[in-house]
């Protein structure tokens, strides 16, 4: 069975894959399949199905932003939301209500993984696939972009027997993939480890994990307090939500337990302030709070297309006023792009806060008086790298764009208004024309004056160490220290380690396919823009029960 569809470029660069799939010949059951392998192929962390008034769109978010995929026609949307609530063990006859499910199944030897929703709209049923990936979560917090000062601390923190480390963001952070490698890492025979989940979103071998069912009366806090008599090490809360659950996490904490859990909060500081308007004694959360690693994704600069350019007016002033340091070239993304991403950019990084609980800190939290300026000067000193400090790093290796620094972090700044008129002239300006500009070294011009005095009075500036800070045992002096930095980005390698479904996965059950439901079908690419005609075999999903 062929499947025609065809590959729109609208330039190079910044591919649309838009596909049209022929209905009248191809089974619904394959089109499906075909959707999901394809958002698993382009990397997608979600499939969106959008019931719309002539038919429904499927579109896939790829690096956090969501992309037309495939337009069906409305006399078979029908067919293929019913195939995709068949594949997650929902209830087909149910339209009116919102479901849950989740599709597990192999496709070739690539395990998948998929929790889905569907909500009645006024135009149809939609239908959203959540696609998890453990590749990220499995290779440890070693891999998870850190910079090198965060990641002792990190360590540090996971070594302590007991206490709370929380880690914090908004949804879609990558918060349960760093909660999740911080788990494997202490994933050791000798320690119980429970999790109380909603939902779980990854099966971890070797660990007890446990489903919130608020219907049924089984919420965080009820599964917290029988957790506490099951002998546990190491408890991993879902997400702290209400004043409840986060009372329970802090006496489980003092009462010698690790305790990993998230929180939706934006910084270190915040989250502390949400804890105490959670009703946490002071004393207590002083006492079991470990640390706080908040964080946010932006998009990677693509190695193979990235450029240089000079720096702004606005860039300068922002690298001198929060790294002291005098940068006049910067790396950025070529807005054309290349054949291994879009746009000039490829894959994310994640920009850390992470905040080390000391006895300054803790004897701060337990002073009712203190005020915020004075919890936030103490958060902030000392060696804590603002979020905005491990973003400006991060652009200052390669890895990601000033736009992409100014586009998720709030940056204090006099000039802001400016900010987007300079870079519409002076960014596109520089754009190359034809080539790439080759990769160099000399991507940092040395400070002038290292030892620049800074005199802004905010709380969180100037910063309280030097850039030599960034670069661990290394007593050069700070242009040297800089300029020892890598240029090319470590991340965005092609993924190599194969998950294994057994090593993830409670289950023996699901180790394998029982029930084939589709035949491979075969797919012919056509490219709009050149003759040729590619032949993918795009295999087939199994659906496991
Ligand atoms: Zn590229």
């Amino acid at each position: 069975m062929m499947v025609q569809f065809d590959v729109k470029r609208v330039q190079k660069g910044t591919e649309s894959f838009m596909v049209s799939f022929d209905f009248t010949k191809t089974p619904v059951t394959q089109i499906a399949d075909y959707i999901i392998i394809s958002a698993s192929k382009h990397k997608s962390s979600d499939i969106h199905f959008d019931p719309r008034e002539d038919g429904m769109m499927v579109r896939f978010r790829i690096d956090g932003d969501l992309q037309d995929y495939t337009f069906v026609p409305k006399a078979y949307e029908k067919n293929l939301t019913t195939r995709l609530k068949l594949l997650a063990n929902m209830n087909i006859t149910e339209s009116r209500l919102p479901q849950d499910g989740a599709i597990k199944g192999m496709y070739g030897d690539k395990f998948l993984d998929m929790r889905v929703s569907s909500l009645p709209l006024n135009e149809g049923e939609k239908i959203v696939i959540r696609i998890l990936d453990y590749t990220m979560s499995l290779e440890g917090v070693d891999n998870l972009g850190f910079h090198p000062k965060n990641l002792e601390k990190v360590k540090r923190m996971m070594n302590i027997p007991n206490g709370i480390i929380l880690t914090t963001g908004a949804t879609g952070t990558g918060k349960s993939t760093t909660t999740y490698s911080i788990l494997q890492g202490l994933n050791k025979p000798e320690t119980n480890i429970i999790t109380v989940e909603d939902p779980i979103e990854m099966n971890i071998e070797g660990i007890n994990q446990v489903q919130v069912n608020s219907e049924i009366g089984m919420t965080f806090a009820t599964a917290l307090r029988s957790i506490l008599r099951q002998d546990p090490n190491i408890i991993l809360i879902g997400e702290i939500r209400d004043s409840e659950t986060a009372q329970i996490a802090v006496r489980a904490s003092i009462t010698g337990h690790l305790v990993l859990s998230t929180i939706h909060t934006n910084n270190a500081l915040a989250t502390v302030e949400r804890l105490l308007d959670m009703d946490v004694e002071r004393y207590l959360l002083s006492t079991a709070l470990t640390g706080i690693i908040s964080q946010r994704l932006a998009k990677m600069i693509c190695p193979d297309c990235r450029y240089q350019r000079e720096t702004t007016k606005y860039e300068k002033k922002v690298f001198k006023k929060y790294m002291n340091m005098d940068v006049n070239q910067i790396w950025d993304a070529n807005p054309k792009g290349c054949d291994h991403c879009r746009n000039g950019y490829h894959g994310r990084i994640a920009f850390h806060e992470v905040l080390e609980l000391d006895d300054n800190i803790r004897n701060a939290l337990n002073n009712e008086k203190l005020e915020k300026k004075e919890l936030a000067k103490m958060v902030y000193s000392g060696s804590t790298i603002t979020m905005l400090q491990d973003a400006l790093i991060k652009c200052l290796e390669g890895k990601t764009s000033f736009e992409e620094v100014y586009r998720n972090i709030e940056i204090e700044n006099e000039d802001d208004d400016n900010y987007e008129n300079e870079m519409a002239t002076e960014i596109k300006s520089s754009v190359p024309k034809e080539e790439y500009v080759p990769e160099s070294n000399d991507l940092l011009d040395t400070p002038q004056n290292k030892n620049t005095t800074n005199d802004v009075s905010s709380v969180i500036t100037p910063p309280a160490f030097t850039a030599a800070d960034f670069v661990d045992n290394n007593p050069q002096p700070v242009a040297n220290t800089i300029q020892a930095l890598p240029t090319t980005p470590v991340v965005a390698q092609p993924q190599t380690t194969q998950v294994q479904p057994q090593q993830v996965m409670a289950n023996a059950q699901y180790a394998q396919p029982v029930q084939q439901i589709v035949t491979p079908p075969t797919v012919v690419q056509q490219q709009v823009t050149t003759p040729q005609t590619t032949t993918v075999n795009v295999g087939q999903i199994s659906k496991v029960n």
